[in-house]
C-alpha cells in the first residue's frame, strides 16, 4: 500500500452526524508528516457554527438512539470492529504519516484501539441494574442505568486511534450520541474511522467528527449548550483543569485522562533482563510519547550500573527513520513544539550535572527526530523528574532502600501508572498497595488492556476507560422507590 493512495482514499471533511460535509466556512487547515514536515493534505476546519450543527443532530438522535436495542447498537460496535481490521493495513499507515510511530506501533494500535470496540459491543448488552427490597420492609429500590445524553469527546494526537475509540466504543454501547473533536496533529485517523461508523450502519446523527485548528472556539460554546451533557478528555493536565473549569458552569458529568509521570522501580531482588525488557516497553513504546511512558527510572543501587548498561546497550540499538520506512523501531516526535520540550529537559537536567550514556541531541535533517536518550546521575532539582518528558528518553536515578524508592516514586502531582520488578511476592503486595496510582504494573512494561479500568488518581484526573467500569462514564443511575 502506498502513502499517496493512504491519503488519497481519506475522507478530508467534517463527519456531521455522519455524512461528509465542508466546514461552513470552507476553510481548511493543513496535516503534515512529522518525519519530512511537508504537508499530507488538508482536512475541514470545523467552526463554532458546525460543532453547534453537530449538537442539533446528537441532540435530535439521542432518543431514538438511547432506545435502539442493545443489541442493535452492539452489532453496529462489532461491524466497526470487523471493518477496522479488514482496512487495518490503511489504518497502520496513515497513522505513521501523521503522527510519526512506526507501522508495527501502528498496527499494535490498529489491534489495540479496535478492542475497544468489541469489548464494548459485548457491554452494551449487559448494561444492568437491580432490585432489591427496603431494609424497612415497606417498599422496593429498584436501580435502573440510562445513558447520560449527548457527549464531547476530545482526544490528543499520541493513539490517533485508540484514545478515540475507548471513548466511542462505551459511549455508544451505553446508548449516547457523540461529537468527537480529535487533536488538530493528527485528524486523520479519526476521519477514516468515521468512514468505518458509516459503512456499519451507525444511524445518521449520533456521531459527528470535527477537526479544528481552534478547538477552544469548537467547544467552548458546546459545554455551555445545554444539550450537551458530558465531556471526556484524554490530553494534558493544564487543558483538563480548563475543560473542568468550564464543566463547572452546568455540572456536566467528565471523565479526564490527564498527564502521568510514571516512576518505573528496579529493586535489587528483580530479575534484570526483565527489567530491561519491561523499561524498553515502558520507556520507548511510541517513542515514549504516552502518558504511561516511565518518565523515572528509580533502580537499587547495587544492580544500577547493569540495569543502565543493558539498557544503554538495547537503546542505542534502535533504528531511528521515518515510520513507514523498513526497521524503524522509533519515529520522528509530532511536531517541532514537542521536540524542543524534550530538548529542553535534557538540557536542563545536562545542565544540572546529569550525565549521558547515550543520545541527548535533536537528530539533523528535515523531520522531528531526537536521539534516543539514556541519562543517569540525575540530580533532584532536573525538570525532568517533575515533567513529563513525552520522547525516548530514559532518566535514571539510584536509590538503597524500598521506603526511599515509594516516597520518591509517590512525591508527584500526578497519579497515573506506576511499574516496579521485584521477585518477592510480599514486596509485590506491600509496594502495590503503597504507589499512589491509578494503575500498577508488576514485572511488566507495558498494562494497557480493553478489559481493565484505565485511569489516574491525583492530578493525573479521574474516571476510568475500558473494563466493566469504562461503560459506567456515559450512564446515570436513577432509583425508583417501589411500595
Ligand atoms: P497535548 O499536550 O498532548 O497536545 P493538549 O491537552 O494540548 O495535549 O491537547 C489534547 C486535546 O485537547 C487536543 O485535541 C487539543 O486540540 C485539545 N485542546 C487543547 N486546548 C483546548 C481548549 N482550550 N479547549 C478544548 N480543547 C482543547
Amino acid at each position: 500500500m502506498l502513502a499517496r493512495d493512504v491519503i488519497a482514499s481519506v475522507p478530508t471533511d467534517m463527519w456531521l452526524g455522519g455524512v461528509q460535509t465542508p466546514s461552513a466556512s470552507g476553510a481548511r487547515f493543513a496535516v503534515l508528516d512529522p518525519a519530512t514536515g511537508e504537508e499530507l493534505t488538508t482536512v475541514a476546519d470545523a467552526t463554532a457554527a458546525d460543532g453547534i450543527t453537530a449538537l442539533d443532530q446528537a441532540a435530535a438522535a439521542q432518543s431514538e438512539w438511547a432506545a435502539t436495542p442493545p443489541r442493535v447498537r452492539a452489532e453496529i460496535l462489532r461491524r466497526a470492529f470487523d471493518l477496522l481490521h479488514a482496512r487495518a493495513d490503511e489504518f497502520s499507515l496513515l497513522m505513521t504519516l501523521e503522527m510519526g510511530k512506526s507501522l508495527a506501533e501502528s498496527r499494535g494500535e490498529v489491534n489495540y484501539g479496535g478492542e475497544f470496540l468489541r469489548w464494548f459491543s459485548e457491554e452494551a448488552v449487559r448494561i444492568g441494574g437491580r432490585f432489591t427490597s427496603a431494609p424497612a420492609g415497606n417498599g422496593a429500590i429498584l436501580v435502573t442505568k440510562s445513558p447520560v445524553g449527548p457527549v464531547l469527546a476530545i482526544t490528543p494526537w499520541n493513539f490517533p486511534l485508540a484514545m478515540g475509540t475507548r471513548k466511542i466504543g462505551p459511549a455508544l454501547a451505553a446508548g449516547c450520541t457523540v461529537i468527537v473533536k480529535p487533536a488538530e496533529d493528527t485528524p486523520l485517523t479519526m476521519l477514516l474511522l468515521g468512514q468505518v461508523f458509516a459503512d456499519a450502519g451507525l444511524p445518521r446523527g449520533v456521531l459527528s467528527i470535527l477537526p479544528t485548528s481552534d478547538a477552544g472556539a469548537v467547544t467552548g460554546p458546546l459545554m455551555k449548550d445545554p444539550r450537551l451533557r458530558k465531556v471526556t478528555f484524554t490530553g494534558s493536565t493544564e487543558v483538563g483543569k480548563l475543560l473542568v473549569r468550564g464543566a463547572a458552569d452546568r455540572l456536566l458529568r467528565t471523565s479526564m485522562e490527564l498527564g502521568g509521570n510514571a516512576p518505573f522501580i528496579v529493586f535489587d531482588d528483580a530479575d534484570i533482563d526483565a527489567a530491561v525488557d519491561g523499561a524498553m516497553l515502558a520507556k520507548m513504546r511510541n517513542g515514549g510519547e504516552a502518558c504511561t511512558a516511565a518518565n523515572r527510572l528509580y533502580v537499587a543501587n547495587s544492580v544500577r550500573e547493569e540495569f543502565t548498561t543493558k539498557l544503554t546497550a538495547r537503546i542505542e540499538a534502535l533504528t531511528v527513520g521515518p515510520g513507514e520506512q523498513d526497521g524503524t523501531d522509533i519515529g520522528p516526535l509530532v511536531n517541532d513544539k514537542q521536540r524542543r520540550s524534550v530538548a529542553a529537559l535534557v538540557d536542563d537536567a545536562v545542565a544540572k550535572g546529569a550525565r549521558v550514556r547515550t543520545g541527548g541531541t535533536t537528530l539533523g535533517g528535515s523531520g522531528f527526530f531526537y536521539a534516543p536518550t539514556v541519562l543517569d546521575q540525575i540530580p533532584d532539582d532536573a525538570q525532568l523528574l517533575r515533567a513529563e518528558i513525552f520522547g525516548p528518553v530514559a532518566a535514571i536515578v539510584g536509590f538503597d532502600t524500598e521506603d526511599e524508592a515509594i516516597a520518591a516514586a509517590n512525591d508527584t502531582e500526578y497519579g497515573l501508572v506506576a511499574y516496579f520488578f521485584t521477585e518477592n511476592l510480599d514486596r509485590t503486595l506491600r509496594v502495590s498497595a503503597a504507589l499512589d496510582t491509578g494503575m500498577v504494573g508488576v514485572n511488566r512494561g507495558a498494562i494497557s488492556d480493553a478489559a481493565a479500568p484505565f485511569g489516574g488518581v491525583k492530578e493525573s484526573g479521574f474516571g476510568r476507560e475500558g473494563g466493566s467500569e469504562g461503560i459506567e462514564e456515559y450512564l446515570e443511575t436513577k432509583y425508583i422507590a417501589l411500595r
